[in-house]
């Protein structure tokens, strides 16, 4: 029995050090201060009709500027905030600053009043008993029409998580907000979730559209996507949009929806007004 337990204490000892080698855990307890210290801050990434090319909303994209290490990208970070459970407190921050910031723009910028704003949400907070207080909570705090709420889910949370209890997504959509699978296509998914979920938006994962125009596979993929979608009715954004030839074969597709470094990269919130007005010049020269 000592044995064992001397075992598992080495055993901790030791991932404890692989971890301080790799700076996991100065990490770790830099991100409980991280918000208390203002290092968070939300990134806006415009969600663009390909008919007008006009914005339809934005996705609220999560960045920590780091006082050593400079920008962190959530990649890095989201797990760690994930596993220490950090992911509650954070993600309750990012839905009040992303639903105040996308009412403040609907009210105040000319042609933004029916603009969406989108939020990423963790499996963490999902499964979170009392995450529908939380959105709710967060709609009442800021005011925001509870349809213009987007909340992105990836489709692995939603295969995967026998924890989801069985109310939530009902109560969401009572509340009147809507959902979005994010990275669709990366599951390898049985997709027998669809069946129950009440989503309204698809976002095809951009691993997608990267190989568009040169595996001929790629667009077989998105028009059988499409098919499904249509049939479950729901809307389809196309992620990571980076190139004209991207674009055309999107629409020759069907794609009416789409995001990515073609029209913007995600942009810090002082910046969007103006990049809304510059949008409403072009699309208003595009017409005349
Ligand atoms: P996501 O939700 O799928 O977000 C899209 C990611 O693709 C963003 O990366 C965005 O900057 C990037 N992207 C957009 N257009 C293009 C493009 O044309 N080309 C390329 N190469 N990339 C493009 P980002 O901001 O680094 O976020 C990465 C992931 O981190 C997000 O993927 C999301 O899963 C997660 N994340 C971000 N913010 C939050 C948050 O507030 N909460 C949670 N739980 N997760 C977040
Ligand atoms: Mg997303
Ligand atoms: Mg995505
Ligand atoms: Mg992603």
């Amino acid at each position: 029995r000592a044995k064992s337990a001397g075992g598992d204490a080495s055993a901790i000892y030791h991932s404890r050090m692989t971890r301080r080698a790799s700076g996991r855990l100065d990490l770790e307890s830099d991100l409980r201060l991280a918000l208390d210290r203002g290092e968070l801050r939300l990134n806006y990434q415009p969600i663009i009709d390909l008919d007008s090319e006009a914005p339809l909303g934005f996705e609220a994209l999560l960045r920590w500027e780091h006082p050593d290490h400079g920008l962190i990208s959530p990649e890095a970070f989201i797990p760690i905030a994930e596993e220490t459970g950090l992911i509650i407190p954070i993600g309750t921050w990012v839905l009040h600053e992303a639903l105040r910031q996308g009412n403040q723009w609907r009210q105040q910028i000319d042609g933004a009043a029916s603009l969406t704003t989108a939020v990423n949400i963790s499996g963490r907070q999902l499964v979170a008993k009392n995450f529908p207080d939380i959105v709710e909570a967060a709609i009442r705090d800021t005011g925001i029409d509870a349809a213009a709420v987007h909340l992105e889910i990836t489709e692995t949370v939603l295969m995967d998580e026998p924890d989801l209890p069985r109310e939530t997504l009902q109560r969401l959509s009572r509340l009147g907000v809507c959902l979005s699978i994010d990275d669709f296509g990366t599951g390898y998914s049985s997709l027998s979730y669809l069946k129950w979920l009440t989503a309204k938006t698809l976002k095809i994962d951009r691993t997608f559209i990267r190989e568009l125009g040169e595996d001929p596979r790629a667009g077989t993929v998105i028009e059988l996507v499409l098919g499904m979608a249509k049939s479950l009715r729901l809307d389809v954004i196309a992620e990571g949009v980076e190139t004209l030839d991207q674009l055309g074969e999107l629409r020759r597709l069907g794609v009416t929806r789409a995001q990515g470094f073609l029209w913007s990269k995600s942009i810090p919130s002082d910046h969007v007004p103006a990049w809304l007005r510059s949008r409403v010049r072009k699309t208003a020269q595009q017409l005349q």
